[in-house]
Parts: C-alpha cells; sequence; structure tokens
C-alpha cells in the first residue's frame, strides 16, 4: 500500500467506510444461499463432484466486499469429533471426487490441524483431489513454509491451490518467492478475483495483473462480479463494463491468461459464465 494515499487499491479493499452503510435493493446477507447448501457443520455442497469445507472463521485479511462478511460461523467445527458429521457424510458420498478447503482461509490454521484434516480426508478412498481456497500465500507470504510444502507433496491427493489477488500491486517478491514454492514441487497454482470498483475496474490494472500472474506459473482462473452481499454496493462494477474490459484483454493477452468472467448465481450447478 502506498502511505497516506486513500485511494490505494490495496488499501480500498480493507478500508471500512461510510458507504457500507448505504442499503441498497437486492444486497443480501447471504447473496450465494451458502445457508441452504450447508449438508453438515462445516460442509457445502452446491456442485457435482465437489464439495466445500468452511475449515475456520478466520482470515488474515478482512475484504470489505467478501461474500461471506456476514456468515454464520457459530457452527464451523474446531475440533475432529465436530468434523466428524462432515467427515462421515463425505465418506458416504461416493459421488464427491474433490475437497475443496475454504474459510476463512484454511492456511490460518496451525501445520498441525490442517495436517490432522488432510489425514482424514486421504482416507476416504473415493475422494481423488484436495483444493485449497487461500489468500495467505500473498498477504502472508512466509506462510508458505518448507514444512507446508512437504505436507502437501506427501498428501495421496491431487494437490491444487487457487489464490486470491485482485491487484498487481499485490505481487511483490516475497510474494513470487511464496507462489514459487507451490509451482516448484508441482503444485498447481490458479488466481481468482473479484472485479472491483476503484481496485481492478481498467484494462490497463487487469492486463498487468493477468501478466504478472502467468509470469508467475500462476494461470488465472475466474474474475468474478461482485456478490451482491450488504455493505459492498460502492465496489459494483456494472456487468456491461465487466464485458468491455474483458473484451479488452481478450484482445491483449494470450488466450490463457484471460480469466473466465463469471457470477455465482443461487441454484445454480455451476458459476455462470458472463463473456
Ligand atoms: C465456487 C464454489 C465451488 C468451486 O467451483 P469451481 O467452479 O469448481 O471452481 C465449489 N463449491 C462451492 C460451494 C462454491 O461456491
Ligand atoms: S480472503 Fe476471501 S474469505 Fe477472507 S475475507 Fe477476503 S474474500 Fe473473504
Amino acid at each position: 500500500m502506498r502511505v497516506a494515499d486513500p485511494h490505494d487499491p490495496l488499501l480500498r479493499q480493507v478500508l471500512p467506510l461510510s458507504d457500507e452503510l448505504r442499503g441498497a435493493a437486492g444486497f443480501e446477507l447471504d447473496p450465494v444461499a451458502d445457508q441452504a447448501a450447508g449438508q453438515r457443520p462445516g460442509l457445502l455442497q452446491k456442485y457435482a463432484r465437489r464439495a466445500l469445507m468452511v475449515t475456520t472463521p478466520i482470515c488474515a485479511v478482512h475484504c470489505r466486499y467478501c461474500f461471506r462478511r456476514h456468515f454464520d460461523y457459530q457452527s464451523t467445527p474446531r475440533t475432529l469429533a465436530q468434523w466428524q458429521p462432515a467427515l462421515d457424510q463425505l465418506g458416504r458420498d461416493a459421488a464427491i471426487e474433490e475437497i475443496i478447503l475454504s474459510g476463512g482461509d484454511p492456511l490460518m490454521l496451525t501445520d498441525h490441524r490442517l495436517g490432522e484434516l488432510i489425514t482424514q480426508l486421504e482416507s476416504i478412498e473415493h475422494l481423488e483431489r484436495l483444493r485449497l481456497h487461500t489468500r495467505l500465500p500473498v498477504v502472508i507470504p512466509q506462510r508458505v513454509t518448507a514444512q507446508l510444502i512437504q505436507m502437501l507433496r506427501s498428501c495421496r491427493l491431487t494437490t491444487i491451490i487457487v489464490i486470491h489477488t485482485n491487484h498487481p500491486a499485490e505481487l511483490d517478491s516475497s510474494v513470487a518467492e511464496s507462489l514459487g514454492r507451490f509451482s516448484d514441487a508441482g503444485i498447481p497454482v490458479l488466481n481468482q478475483s473479484v472485479l472491483l470498483r476503484g481496485v481492478n475496474d481498467t484494462v490497463e490494472t487487469l492486463v498487468a495483473l493477468s501478466r504478472k500472474l502467468i509470469n508467475l506459473r500462476v494461470m488465472p482462473y475466474y474474475l468474478h462480479q461482485l456478490d451482491r452481499v450488504a455493505g459492498a454496493t460502492h465496489f459494483l462494477v456494472p456487468r456491461e463494463t465487466g464485458h468491455r474490459l474483458v473484451a479488452q484483454m481478450r484482445s491483449q493477452l494470450p488466450g490463457y491468461a484471460v480469466p473466465r468472467y463469471v457470477v455465482e448465481q443461487p441454484g445454480m450447478p455451476h458459476k455462470t459464465l458472463l463473456d
């Protein structure tokens, strides 16, 4: 962040503003219907073959546009015993082949707690892949230790890391190093961004972000249209602007560097492609 610049795009992501108190029709506490997707404490399933675990309420940053900013984390399991109903459910449902660890941020767990959970998941025979959705490699790059890499490498499941960055200034040399540790270990790294007014709603920023990512061996995955969560109206970029930005990105980047522009629509069996 640039010091003393209230418009800094990194600061904007975490700065509480009085704008948040402005109500707006259609902005809700649970915009993506997480509540309805709850299967067992901590376990969400919306899509075929994959399920998501809300592993902790804790994040290293509190993004003001977070679609889980009002999520009810009361029933989030903290111990293996509390995870048992979710683990039993996963064990019973042989159609699930991929488990996504989300949160909060799964890398806010200690290696010990994360390892315990991964060991349980590995023992579920029909699981094939482990995906971690995490912002920690970006906001606390030191979290990506040799020990963590070792744990993921020795996991039976194919591991995929999905980070979350929105602006090229988030990717400094220490972040480059932390991301390189996954790639060097043969663990694919993807990125998801959210299209945010005042943060990354220009073609220059989005192109610079994608270029920086691919140079770091990180594949741009999703560019999310903002989830309409209460308190985040000031971040909204109209879809027409989003379409235009993605079209401009496409004319400046290799095909693999253009993220899929998507929105999450409750009730749909997949994220909805917007372009
Ligand atoms: C977005 C999401 C996923 C992952 O979807 P992909 O399209 O596979 O990245 C899985 N579960 C839930 C509940 C989600 O919201
Ligand atoms: S890192 Fe993700 S889960 Fe955590 S506050 Fe930000 S958007 Fe929400």
